[in-house]
């Protein structure tokens, strides 16, 4: 726990970092973030955030808590374009085990990334300084903690000036270099586990035809491992675009050529997102994107650790971001810090539960990618296979039960844990559903298994 509370530093000014800039604005005199981008200015994407070209939605427990932290949050979001889906009902979602039928279950919020950004760093102006164009080299020693950050002019020579302060977030995302900086004050390095889909994005925009009328709003076409290993997802965003985003696991990368790029959507399980796309008109290049392997760093498990300084985000945990949770799981782990800094802990315990917040995520995201047979990772436990068996039967009932529905997108949202799954009256309904409910393509498409009636409110949130 920090003795004064005179400056705090936060590294990184992407989403972890401007939700704990929020959180550490409330607790100390004054809050610098440290960002190696010039930011610029406006909703779009930067270097820094690579992954802003493809699609991001945040499922209603990240929504819920970010707004907490910033209200009126998602009112600005939709105002400036963002659109609110109700899932599933809005959209058509054909999972491992065949097509979902359109309950009233939850909401989802979708955009382009650099809105979301955009949005909470107007939030933050006149509460934080942004120190951009500057990027962090190491942290400036202290007895057994941390006395702030080095930072140097992005592009000038040497390790750069210490900017001193009583606490540092770390939140510089994937490419982050904490074990070397811990490297440098004599800690070890933290072990790390990593399980690798060898998955490529491939994304673009395009414009929604004027008059679309196909009686959904997002298509989300999932692979069925291991027989196949291609996700489509066709999601609206704001400006009136769809954003495009396919991907292949197993090596079986996304292309960023022309023609590949709608050859492999053609090739997906249903040619409905080749049908819409063909005729519409893209708006952007073709990105692609590789790095999504499943990285956990246990530094909880460090047998020593620097006072004042903390990790979070996805510089201590990424995942493959085909389940859209990385955002939920940083929202979790600021709301954490702020209770954490209400308490008497010290950093060690706040590192815990960060690491702790951030294991459900970890459940699902590897558990679903250790059905590629190509993933690389540590051997699957016979438990993973049992569990991942059920797992499949559940993504069945959820297709035709709703209460299933309901509990298996709570524990997407991280709502829930993934042991409610197992829960007596779940499992029950899990293992009587009765699965020729399930609607075919030519009932969702002729509207025989029609969405419920527009503005019709998702019940249970
Ligand atoms: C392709 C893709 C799709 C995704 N889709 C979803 C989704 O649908 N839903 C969801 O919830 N999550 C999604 N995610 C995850 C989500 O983008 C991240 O979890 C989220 O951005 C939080 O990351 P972060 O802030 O910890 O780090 P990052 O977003 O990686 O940001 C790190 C920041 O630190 C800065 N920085 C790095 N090093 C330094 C340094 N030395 N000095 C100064 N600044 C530095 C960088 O410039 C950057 O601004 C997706 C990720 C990818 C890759």
């Amino acid at each position: 726990m920090p003795e004064s509370r005179d400056h705090a530093v936060v590294v990184g000014a992407s989403l972890a970092g401007l939700l704990a800039a929020r959180v550490l604005s409330r607790h100390f005199g004054r809050v610098t973030i440290v960002e190696r981008d010039h930011l610029p200015g406006t909703p779009d994407v930067r270097p820094g955030i690579p992954q802003g070209h493809h699609l991001h939605i945040l499922w209603t427990r990240g929504l819920e808590l970010i707004e907490g932290l910033f209200p009126g949050f998602e009112e600005e979001m939709r105002a400036a374009g963002a659109p609110m889906l109700r899932a599933p009902q809005d959209a058509l979602w054909l999972t491992a085990a065949g097509w979902r039928r359109r309950f009233a279950v939850t909401r989802l919020l979708t955009f382009g990334r650099g809105l979301l950004d955009w949005t909470l760093l107007g939030r933050l102006a006149g509460d934080v300084e942004l120190m951009t164009g500057y990027e962090v080299t190491g942290l400036v020693p202290r007895g057994r903690g941390v006395a702030g950050v080095i930072a140097r002019e992005r592009g000038e020579p040497g390790a750069g000036e210490p900017l001193r302060a009583d606490f540092v977030v770390d939140a510089s995302g994937r490419s982050a270099r904490t074990p070397g900086w811990l490297a440098e004050l004599g800690y070890p390095a933290p072990r790390e586990t990593v399980v690798d889909p060898l998955l490529g994005y491939a994304s673009r925009h395009y414009a929604i035809p004027e008059g679309f009328a196909a009686g959904w709003k997002a298509l989300y076409l999932q692979a069925d491992p291991p027989a196949t290993r291609r996700t489509g997802g066709l999601f609206p965003m704001q400006g009136g675009r769809w954003m495009c985003s396919l991907s292949g696991a197993g090596r079986d990368y996304a292309p960023t050529g022309e023609e590949a790029f709608l050859d492999f959507a053609k090739n997906l399980r249903s040619p409905l997102l080749y049908e819409a796309i063909r005729d519409a008109e893209p708006l952007t290049p073709i990105v692609g994107f590789r790095h999504t392997a499943n990285r956990r760093r246990h530094y909880d498990r460090l047998p020593a650790w620097p006072d004042g300084f903390v990790v979070m985000g996805d510089a201590l945990c990424t995942f493959d971001p085909i389940y859209g949770q990385g955002m939920s799981v940083a929202a979790l782990q600021a709301v954490a810090l702020d209770g954490w800094l209400r308490g008497h802990a010290d950093t060690r315990r706040f590192q815990r539960t960060a690491a702790r917040v951030a294991s459900g995520a970890w459940l699902i995201a590897t558990g679903e990618d250790l059905r590629y047979a190509e993933t690389e990772g540590p051997p699957i436990r016979l438990r993973t296979r049992i569990v991942n068996r059920y797992v499949s039967r559940v993504v069945g009932a959820a297709n035709v039960d709703r209460r299933v529905c309901a509990q298996l997108l709570d524990v997407l949202a991280l709502r829930s844990r993934p042991a409610s799954l197992f829960l007596p009256p779940v499992l029950l309904r899990v293992m009587t559903a009765d699965r020729s409910a399930a609607p075919l393509e030519e009932d969702l498409v002729s509207g025989a298994e029609p969405g419920p009636p527009a503005g019709g409110a998702a019940s249970g949130h």
